[in-house]
């Protein structure tokens, strides 16, 4: 499809596809059908601004493809949202989907604003007519979006009740990710950063060695970074520096994420707080520790940094934040890097599970939850860990040859390839 496949990241998550299935042998059919998305659906999104002016923004959702389940994947706002973005995010779904071993396709969805912009009532009319724009596409049994970057639980509670409301009844299971007092399920908010957690000590272990008092820098202090920070802390490594759109901050003692989260959550920045010192994103990137997870957008580790990158463990936190040129610097420094589709699936797991429970009305605690959460993530680990180590192969190629194994035995019994 023209125009929708020509970005950066589309190429690099295609030709990270296409090295991998040459590797397991993938039918060319298999090829042909994974690299186009089934359907990309492009909307115009009226919102009446405070001052009553009529602003119109482009929203997205790309459905890439279904053979395992129904479309799942997060909906993004953000000013840098495009087409082409959104379409590789869809296919990463498929295979992180695939690769967890959920019965769910991949999907993606984003409306280009700065949500920072809006206010909260200008934020809920964008919310509630983008769902009425996609609506025919999206539903418990079609398409489950869930928060992604700039989007939280709130976004999805006004997704649930436009949707709901244009249906004429309930319905909870349209999207996961929204708060436990409307069908989401315990565990969910904090399930990305905890996942991208359970993997580093998988990581570890296979070193021998535990996470605490181990040296971790963490880009981003979102839904992501912000969960890996506490989970990580609590478990005694040190995050000795952290980041958001304003500041990285870094003390070599490590940070007291406790105090740092209170004081983030009142000031809404990482600015400011005396804890630390200030240091620049791409100082951030060249620390002395460990582990590094970039946990903000695509492409934030690049050729312009990555020969600065000191930490000989990576673990991708958010979508894409490695580039192709990145990858091959920091893989001739020997760095290990657990890529996305393994390392940020904590989210879409729980996700899953919020989904099993609106559908069967039966709701499960918070131990159970982390409990499940922990099994699949260790189990998905193994599974590319051990396919890396028989085939003298690295990460990122592991963990797509184990997903489109999986996609490629669905498709032909299904019918759609032979
Ligand atoms: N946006 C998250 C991701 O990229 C979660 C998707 C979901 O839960 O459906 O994995």
């Amino acid at each position: 499809m023209e125009g929708l496949t020509d970005g950066a990241l589309y190429k690099n998550t295609i030709r990270n596809m296409e090295h991998a299935a040459k590797i397991t042998k993938l039918s060319q059919s298999a090829v042909e059908r994974l690299r186009n998305p089934r359907r990309a659906i492009i909307v115009s999104v009226p919102v009446r601004m405070d001052d009553d002016s009529i602003k119109v923004f482009a929203g997205y959702r790309v459905q890439h493809n279904q053979v395992l389940g129904p479309f799942k994947g997060g909906i993004r706002y953000h000013e840098t949202v495009n087409l082409s973005e959104v379409a590789a995010l869809a296919a990463l779904m498929t295979f992180k989907n695939s690769l967890l071993n959920l019965p769910l396709g991949g999907a993606k969805g984003g409306v280009t604003v700065d949500p920072t912009q809006l206010s909260k009532r200008e934020t809920e009319q964008l919310t509630r007519k983008f769902v009425s724009e996609i609506a025919p596409w999206i539903g418990p049994d079609r398409d489950i979006p869930a928060p992604d970057v700039g989007t939280s639980s709130q976004t999805m509670a006004w997704m649930l009740d436009q949707y709901s409301n244009e249906s004429g009844f309930s319905q909870t299971g349209v999207v996961t990710g929204k708060p436990v007092e409307i069908g989401g399920s315990a565990g969910r908010e904090a399930a990305t950063g905890l996942g991208v957690v359970y993997i580093i000590e998988k990581v570890l272990e296979k070193q021998n060695r535990k996470i605490k008092g181990v040296t971790i820098a963490i880009q981003g202090f979102g839904k992501v970074g912000m969960h890996a920070a506490i989970e990580a802390h609590l478990l005694g490594a040190k995050i000795l520096a952290v980041s958001d759109v304003h500041a990285a901050i870094y003390n070599p003692e490590g940070l007291n994420v406790p105090e740092l989260v209170t004081y983030y959550n009142e000031k809404m920045t990482l600015d400011g707080y005396h804890g630390a010192k200030k240091i620049t994103n791409d100082e951030l990137l060249a620390l002395p520790v460990e582990v590094l997870a970039p946990c903000a957008l695509d492409g934030t580790v690049n050729s312009n940094n990555a020969e600065g990158v000191k930490a000989k463990i990576i673990v991708e936190g958010a979508n894409g934040p490695v580039t192709a040129n990145a990858n091959e610097i920091l893989h001739a420094k020997k760095c290990l890097i657990v890529p996305d589709i393994l390392a940020n699936g904590g989210g879409v797991v729980v996700s899953y599970f919020e989904w099993v429970q609106d559908i069967s009305w039966l709701f499960w605690d918070e131990t159970q939850v982390r409990e499940k959460l922990r099994m699949v993530m260790d189990r998905s680990f193994d599974k590319v860990w051990d396919f890396s180590q028989r085939n003298s192969l690295d990460m990122r190629t592991s963990a797509m040859a184990v997903s489109l194994m999986r996609l490629e035995g669905a498709m032909k019994l299904r019918g759609q390839i032979w």
